[in-house]
């Protein structure tokens, strides 16, 4: 008897649906048809959202829970593909390598990752630390920390003295010969070393530096930094292991071998001419635009002593530049995969970047597809992120505003559900 009763009590709690929680959109985008839909009920029960209604559909049962958003708009939590979670600018930044321990990193990692969350992100690809972002990425997947999803590079590849290398800037007795351990190769066979390397640290993706970079400890931020079999070899290596390749890039060559060699998206950009457009039309290769980063460094190299000498005038020439760069890739039909490189400016202020991809002439309406739709398609996440469905995860934001009247509104997410779970209601 107290068997069959115990038996009838797991028969029940596992057919019982769990508490549904029925969400009331005054306006609701729909990333698909690229519409703003009136007066719907989005219904999510447990992880995922189940179907939505039309009007305000209210529980038949006292066991689920009404959220109101009737005064606000509402759409799929934003996917940002190029953030680094361990670190934020500051002036002492370039001490501070040497003044952390990796302890001191994670903690921060998970502030910023709590902040990246609380704007409205839910899902992020992490380009690039020491691989504290792995286990940061764990930790959130578990429940254990809250931030968004993460989809990692770990440490990016480089050459040496390249963009990667991190011992650049150091004197020699600190500079060592970082090799494909730490994402450092010269050659093929580093190549494919550094990639599997990454595979086994759990990468989920592999970031390579193709040209120089505005904040390395080095003269060029635009020289193209691997031969073209090198790259052809990282690509084709990541490829054998699931993974998809992400390239920084300012400088034209650079961006043309990565290009070639099959990445999937260029970071930055910020060089590019027409010639390279059509080269990204041809190969299908995203354009992750980063306007936010281009416009922050070039404001604080102006700044005496923020940054090392060395690289203020690269920010300068540089971070001015990307947003015209932008507005002509967009104009010659290159896809765009909205990215800011949070962390070169403050964590939690990447909704600015959709006011910024505006003001370079993409319609309100594109700039979030490409933050939704476009980006989880990116990351091969179709049918499970990027449009409010049924059977998609219930990854739901909200904005006081119309963002099709006023982009601005994006900067202030009032409303955060991850998986079901609500993170943020103001
Ligand atoms: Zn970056």
């Amino acid at each position: 008897m107290k068997l069959t009763f115990f038996c009838l009590a797991i028969l029940l709690t596992t057919l019982l649906p769990a508490q549904d929680i029925y969400l009331h959109c005054g306006k609701l985008i729909d990333t698909e048809q690229g519409k703003v839909l009136s007066n719907k009920t989005i219904v999510v029960s447990g992880k995922t959202v189940q179907r939505i209604e039309n009007g305000f559909v209210n529980p038949s049962t006292s066991e689920d829970k009404v959220i109101d958003l009737r005064s606000k708009t509402v759409m799929p939590g934003l996917i940002d593909m190029h953030v680094h979670l361990e670190n934020e600018t500051n002036p002492n930044r370039y001490l501070q390598k040497f003044t952390l321990n990796d302890a001191d990193v994670a903690l921060n990692a998970a502030y910023f990752a709590k902040k990246t969350l609380m704007a409205g992100f839910t899902t992020v690809r992490d380009l690039g630390g020491s691989g504290v972002n792995v286990a940061l990425g764990k930790a959130i997947a578990e429940g254990k920390v809250p931030g968004p999803r993460i989809f990692t590079a770990e440490k990016a590849i480089g050459t040496t003295g390249g963009h990667a290398d991190p011992t650049n800037g150091r004197k020699k007795e600190l500079m060592g010969d970082p090799g494909p351990m730490e994402g450092v190769i010269n050659g093929e066979d580093d190549a494919r070393k550094a990639v599997r390397q990454r595979y086994k640290n759990g990468a989920d993706w592999i970031k390579i530096t193709a040209t120089g970079g505005v904040l390395s400890v080095a003269k060029s931020g635009q020289n193209p930094q691997f031969t073209q079999e090198e790259v052809n070899e990282i690509v084709k290596t990541a490829r054998e292991y699931g993974m998809k390749v992400a390239a920084h890039a300012h400088g034209v060559e650079g961006m043309q071998r990565a290009i070639r060699a099959g990445v999937t998206t260029i970071e930055h950009g910020s060089l590019m001419d027409k010639k390279t457009a059509a080269l990204m039309k041809e190969y299908g290769t995203y354009l992750v635009p980063t306007i936010s980063a281009g416009k922050f460094v070039a404001i604080k190299a102006k700044e005496e002593g923020y940054y090392p000498a060395i690289i203020v005038p690269k920010a300068l020439e540089i971070g001015s530049k990307i947003q015209n760069m932008y507005a002509m890739a967009y104009k010659e039909g290159v896809k765009i995969a909205f990215g800011t490189d949070a962390g070169v400016f403050p964590h939690g202020e990447n909704g600015k970047e959709f006011g910024f991809m505006v003001e370079a002439g993409m319609p309100a309406m594109e700039t979030i597809q490409s933050a939704t739709i476009v980006n989880a398609e990116v990351l091969d996440m179709k049918g499970k992120l990027g449009i409010l469905r049924g059977g998609y995860l219930a990854d739901i934001i909200a904005v006081n505003d119309d963002p099709t009247q006023n982009i601005d509104t994006m900067e202030e997410v009032v409303f955060v559900m991850k998986e079901g779970k609500v993170y943020k209601h103001n």
